[in-house]
């Protein structure tokens, strides 16, 4: 589909949902920039331009480590309660600038704590508050996801999943897991995740992205995991194709991070298309929107421009996501009713 300007101004003003985004991959260089200076930070430099090679991938990653490498410099943006919360407000108003209705944002505990000295509460606290600020300036609904790093091993699980359900209800919709797939299969983590079921957590786990489609299995089977992160490897298994749309369990899918972290070659080959005809459900996410150098608006058109979907498509995936989104019961049913009926007036 060719991409004119009227197209992106629609894209752009289109009411939209994202479930797969994570909190720390939204630090811009800018912002990183602001907050060294704010807190007198030492980064490897103070120019912005050269900041970036530090922060952002550019063209592509030698894989899904080289691209996790990305994330270093970014663990000083959360040097005081106060930064985290300023953090946290500004990738929530930035998304309600894009137009964004419905937000999922995810965030690792252990990483945001790495360089600072607070507890977790306060760091879901701060996290929280700076959400719920964007929340009552702007037209947007936050639910969070508390993310679990592979490389972390079993006992921090243990304590985000905890964590995770002290704060349900308050602002916390579920659980993830991420990170290095092909050393730290799914399997490891079948503990921490009972607890996850027995308090009622949601949960979504990064499957088929750096390892086999087999974890896409496992972490369905044995994690419960409701949504699967990328799992674009499935493609390589037509049965387990048939298994998965059986169960209904929907892929978030990253089309720039899933090329740049090399889970697929280019583009043009990414899967999205042949899952979407298949009747997997999906929905389209920018996964680290400021290390990929990317935003919502603009993963949309390359799925218009590149696989076709046309504008009514991608308004159905808005409201599949809606329906995918892990949101409580009384914040979800409201907004999919206004959704519905503002896409269905959307010119
Ligand atoms: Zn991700």
């Amino acid at each position: 589909m060719q991409i004119d300007n009227h197209l992106k101004d629609q894209v752009h003003r289109l009411p939209k949902v994202e479930l797969h985004r994570h909190l720390e991959g939204c630090v811009s260089a800018e912002l990183l920039l602001e907050i060294a200076r704010d807190y007198q930070i030492k980064l490897p430099t103070r120019d912005l331009e050269e900041l970036r090679s530090h922060v952002q991938i550019r063209g592509q990653a030698a894989g899904l480590v080289e691209f996790l490498d990305k994330f270093f410099w970014i663990g000083m943006a959360f040097p005081t309660l106060e930064a985290v919360e300023y953090v946290s407000y500004c990738v929530c108003r930035d998304c309600a600038r894009d137009n964004i209705r419905v937000l999922e944002l995810r965030f690792s505990p252990v990483f945001m704590t790495l360089e600072s000295p607070h507890s977790w509460e306060e760091l879901l606290h701060a996290v929280l508050k700076g959400a719920r600020r964007a929340e009552n300036e702007f037209d947007i609904d936050v639910g969070f996801i508390v993310g679990i790093s592979r490389s972390n091993g079993i006992k921090p699980a243990l304590r985000a999943v905890n964590i995770a359900a002290d704060y349900s209800g308050l602002g916390v919709v579920g659980v993830d897991l991420f990170g290095d797939e092909a050393a730290f299969p799914p399997e490891l983590f079948v503990t921490a995740f009972q607890v996850a079921r027995e308090n009622g957590l949601n949960i979504t786990v990064h499957a088929g992205e750096g390892g086999g489609e087999t974890n896409i299995r496992v972490a369905v089977e044995e994690l419960g995991a409701q949504r699967i992160g990328h799992g674009v490897r499935i493609v390589n298994d037509p049965e387990m194709m048939d298994w998965l749309k059986e169960r209904g369990v929907p892929l978030e899918i990253c089309l720039t991070s899933n090329v740049q972290t090399r889970t697929v070659p280019d583009l043009p080959s990414h899967p999205v298309r042949r899952l979407y005809d298949y009747g997997i459900g999906i929905s389209l996410n920018t996964d680290d929107p400021a290390i990929s150098d990317t935003t919502f608006s603009r993963e949309l058109l390359l799925a218009m421009e590149y696989f076709d979907f046309s504008l009514e498509e991608i308004k159905g995936l808005m409201l599949a996501a809606l329906d995918q989104s892990f949101l409580e019961p009384y914040r979800k049913k409201p907004a999919r009713e206004r959704l519905e009926r503002d896409l269905a007036a959307f010119k």
